[in-house]
């Protein structure tokens, strides 16, 4: 171990972090303006990866940042087992009031992770069933109980086996990759999937949860169809199977409605939220109806550290900005410009396949062949990293990083997708096909 003292750089002092953590960019960053990020040599970035989703307000947004220091003079430290306090149960108030009846019940953990546990806990626990059904491609968290439901990538499971057991996969309705876009046969084809499954694999009497991500994220930013979502519900109903749906990466207005699932006119059982909450903080929760939770049963569950009372404050601060601030109607006008304004690239760069996604959560898939659509698995990187050269940061998602994800600030102007767009073309125009 090298003492600190010895160290006189900021790659020095990094080399004691672990090199098991993905990142995407090996920059020091410094501090964050609104929409922009600053690294160490002080060059300011747009910033359009808000650490993949979380500071949906932008960086030091003033009202967060005012209800974080009034509330740290106040309480810090996290009383959820030891009573109540004011941030914590009225951002659960709050929270209720953005969903329909009769999800009204909020329990506050700390991470996306956290909050798919405590899902998969409660539907076990509720059901008295085993079985859960999620998707191929998911993204759930790292948690033991998250990994056994991801598969957006083998690196996540690789060594971890045995995982949870009583996990089933099925697919995703991927209209480009399987349907040539047809959402409706997509749809169609996943469901008849399910049903089979519940014929021939599990019967859905033993199926205690099936666990969605409206929006895939991490494996690509694909949306559920809509007739998908609904067949869900319907098979949910009719089997007694509670209705799970991450809203992790979607949530807080990501796709032009607070919850994605919206779109699709259903009411889910169990949502899981997190990353945006709190605009940075660590905070995650799930919300049930109350009667779910009652059956749960007190003790079943719990957290130290969940619902800490100045990740509250700042949630309160969020969901008061994104209502007074009309940031949903936001969202789908800045959406709508930006799904033009890549598609006017689309048109004059056959390196891309497709652009998908809802509200501000769009996804630009790169391929070797728009016939074949088979996937460019090393464009996007280069992209991302060449877009960061220039000052513009945009990920990349996807089984094989074949997508460049864009995830704004939910705040962000026109003026500033128009600056994404153009960074993001003419960097794209300047790489060679090789
Ligand atoms: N679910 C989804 C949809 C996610 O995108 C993520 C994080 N990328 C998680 C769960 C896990 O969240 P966390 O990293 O906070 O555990």
């Amino acid at each position: 171990m090298t003492a600190p003292a010895q160290r006189d750089d900021l790659a020095a002092t990094a080399a004691s972090l672990t090199p098991v953590l993905g990142r995407y960019f090996e920059r020091t960053w410094t501090h964050g303006v609104g929409h922009r990020l600053y690294d160490t040599a002080g060059k300011a970035y747009l910033d359009f990866a808000n650490g993949i989703a979380v500071t949906a307000l932008g960086h030091a947004h003033p009202r967060v940042t005012a209800a974080i220091h009034d509330q740290v003079d106040k309480l810090i430290g996290p009383v959820s087992a030891i009573g109540f306090a004011e941030p914590i149960s009225r951002l659960a108030a709050a929270l209720d009031a953005t969903f329909p009846d009769p999800l009204d019940s909020v329990m506050f953990l700390n991470s996306g992770s956290e909050a798919i546990e405590a899902a998969l806990k409660l539907a076990r626990r509720v059901t008295g069933r085993p079985g859960i059904v999620a998707f191929r491609g998911g993204f759930h968290g790292r948690t033991f109980g998250a990994t056994s439901v991801t598969t957006s990538n083998l690196n996540y499971r690789t060594g971890y086996e045995p995982l949870l057991p009583g996990v089933y996969f099925a697919p995703y309705p991927s209209a480009y990759r399987d349907f040539g876009g047809d959402e409706e046969a997509a749809s169609a084809s996943a469901l008849e999937i399910l049903r089979s499954l519940f014929g021939t694999v599990i019967a859905p009497s033993q199926v205690a949860a099936i666990l969605i991500e409206p929006v895939q994220g991490e494996g690509g930013y694909v949306p559920a169809p809509v007739s998908f979502l609904r067949g869900l519900r319907d098979l949910c109903d009719r089997h007694g199977i509670l209705l799970v749906i991450d809203e992790v990466q979607t949530g807080f207005g990501r796709t032009g409605e607070m919850w994605a699932f919206e779109h699709a006119g259903i009411v889910p059982d169990v949502v899981c939220m997190a990353k945006a909450i709190a605009n940075g903080l660590p905070l995650s929760a799930i919300i049930s109806s109350c009667e779910l939770q009652e059956r749960w049963g007190r003790g079943a569950h719990g957290s130290t550290y969940g619902g800490n009372p100045v990740a509250c404050a700042a949630g309160l601060a969020v969901l008061q900005t994104i209502r007074d601030e009309n940031l949903l109607a936001n969202v789908r006008a800045r959406g709508a410009e930006l799904a033009t304004g890549l598609g006017k690239i689309a048109a004059e760069d056959d390196r891309i396949g497709d652009i998908r996604g809802r509200g501000l959560m769009i996804g630009v898939e790169f391929v070797r062949d728009r016939g074949t659509r088979e996937p460019d698995s090393s464009l996007p990187d280069q992209l991302m990293a060449a877009c960061a050269d220039a000052g513009l940061l945009v990920l990349t998602c996807g089984h094989s990083h074949q997508v460049v994800r864009w995830i704004p600030p939910i705040d962000v102007t026109a003026a500033e997708i128009a600056e994404g767009v153009e960074i993001f073309g003419e960097t794209l125009a300047g790489l060679p096909r090789d």
